[in-house]
């Protein structure tokens, strides 16, 4: 029998935050990949999990001891509009267990059947979304993104009707918590001032401890909430992903993202990329993805502050929205220099130097890509080729192989002001830039592939094979040469991805 060590905090300490839940049972459960890095992480023991066993346990078949499943209310913006009442609908909270860094885990399910909080849902999951999310969460894993992680995956024998039928799945998710926004947003919403003030308290103890029992605890857990997500939006625009659908109920408190719904990488350089079928206006468009991270933060800043100020004392609520605003109104700011970070180390650039003149460079870069219409992922890594001295494969990626040229002499003149004529700069900046920028990522068009050979011919190949280039994105191999070919463009044009599929 399978023995994991869970220490159920959310369950033990929050109870009346959530409804004790049993998953459903899977008719023939069979397991399709096991993530055994992460499971020896968790100082799980990966060879029994990867037996009858493990297959029982991730099917929801049947349940560890110490395990005690339930759901999550939340409530969340989507797409701009309030639904005070969401929650995990087809998730269950598993438990959590201490991993060998000593930090607190979640292990949860999704897929895991209906909960009180599935509205006209089916509470189930199908085998190729429940493997995308394997594919892209792992790729964020290995580009050094904060990441909700997929532990397993078990096909379960079940037809699940969408679009067509589908083969059913369950994904076992580990997460740092699963508390988002949207679950300060329930309380809130409901006035419910003391559940509210259990789940922040919670949270801080669990994200932030050094916060824990100060005066200004709340202020100071958006300021770190905010400071996280300015990291990750960065993070997220320096290699091209698009989440999709950012709605208050998938942002986390930790930093890390989560639900690999709708998202896709960008090929072609475009702020405006939008791959999502519903996202009509473009609200969580590539480019506009810091700009719904503040105004999410802003809901946030409001669900907190009833914890923060006595309604009746005016004075003292003024001076509470001029805080949040504050925190509100430095997240560009915070984002920007993320952003700026995360640019250099592309460039190559060591020294913080000119502001200024290091994110112009960088926005004129990001000018011409979008102006030629160049993939964003294949340019940076050619930049390093440029930096070790041949700039020809950059220029072959432009129509007009000239266009660039002007710009690389700029970059050149930044670089050189670095280098002081030290030999060997060139060659250890060309290696620098390969760390910063990836060679591989989930390109849509592979991982359509991958995911279509395991789902209707039952062939894991393609997938295993994509995960594991996605997994070494910045070695350049024959191997993973295939991967880094951009889809045509006709392709990209007409690729649209799903919600809740
Ligand atoms: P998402 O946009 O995927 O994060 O989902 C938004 C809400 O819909 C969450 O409350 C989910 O639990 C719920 N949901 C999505 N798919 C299903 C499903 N198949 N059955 C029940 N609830 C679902
Ligand atoms: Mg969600």
């Amino acid at each position: 029998m399978l023995q994991i060590a869970f220490d159920n905090t959310y369950a033990r300490e929050l109870p009346g935050l959530y409804t004790a839940c049993k998953p459903a049972l899977a008719p023939a459960p069979r397991l399709l990949y096991l993530n055994t890095a992460l499971a020896d992480e968790l100082g799980l023991d990966s060879t029994a999990l990867a037996g009858a066993d493990g297959t029982a346990l991730f099917a929801g078949n049947t349940l560890p001891a110490g395990a005690e499943p339930l759901a999550q209310v939340y409530a969340g913006h989507q797409f701009g509009g309030f639904s005070p009442q969401l929650g995990d609908g087809r998730a269950l909270l598993l438990g959590e267990v201490i991993d060998r860094r000593g930090q607190r885990r979640d292990i949860a399910f999704k897929g895991s059947g209906r909960t009180p909080y599935s509205r006209g849902g089916d509470g189930k999951a199908a085998v190729g979304p429940m493997l995308r999310e394997v594919l892209i969460g792992e790729a964020m894993q290995a580009l050094g993104i904060p990441t909700t992680r997929a532990l397993a995956v078990v096909a379960t024998g079940e037809t699940v009707r969408r679009e067509g039928n589908f083969p059913g799945a369950v994904l076992t998710r580990v997460a740092a918590s699963h508390l988002r926004v949207g679950t300060f947003q329930f309380f809130a919403a409901r006035g419910d001032i003391d559940k509210l003030r259990q789940v922040a308290d919670y949270a801080i103890q669990r994200h932030d401890p050094a916060l824990a029992g100060t005066p200004e605890r709340y202020l100071a857990l958006l300021r770190a909430a905010a400071g996280r997500q300015a990291q990750l939006i960065a993070q997220w625009v320096n290699v091209g992903f698009i989440h999709g659908v950012m709605n208050t109920d998938n942002m986390t408190i930790s930093g890390e993202t989560i639900d690999y719904g709708p998202c896709a990488f960008m090929e072609a350089y475009d702020p405006s990329t939008v791959f999502s079928s519903i996202d009509h206006g473009g609200r969580y468009s590539y480019g506009n993805q810091p700009k719904i991270a503040r105004w999410n933060l802003a809901r946030l800043a409001e669900a907190l502050l009833p914890l923060m100020v006595d309604n009746d004392d005016e004075a003292a609520v003024q001076l509470a929205v001029a805080q949040v605003t504050e925190v509100i109104d430095t997240f560009p700011a915070w984002y920007a220099s993320a952003l700026l970070q995360g640019q250099r180390a592309k460039l190559g650039l060591q020294h913080e130097a000119d502001n200024n003149e290091d994110s112009s460079l960088a926005d004129a870069w990001l000018a011409l890509l979008q102006q030629h219409a160049v993939d964003f992922t294949l340019a940076w890594r050619r930049l390093a080729d440029a930096a070790a001295g041949d700039a020809n494969p950059l220029r072959a990626l432009f129509a007009e192989p000239t266009a660039v040229n002007p710009w690389l002499a700029q970059w050149r003149a930044s670089c050189a002001k670095e280098d002081s004529g030290s030999p060997g700069a060139g060659q250890a900046r060309a290696q620098r830039m390969r760390r910063a920028n990836p060679w591989v990522i989930p390109r849509n068009h592979q991982v359509e592939v991958a995911l279509a050979a395991a789902s209707e011919h039952n062939d894991l190949s393609p997938f295993h094979a994509l995960l594991a280039a996605l997994q070494a994105p910045y070695d350049e191999t024959p191997a993973s040469a295939v991967y880094a070919v951009p889809a045509p463009a006709q392709v990209t044009a007409g690729y649209q991805t799903f919600c809740g599929t």
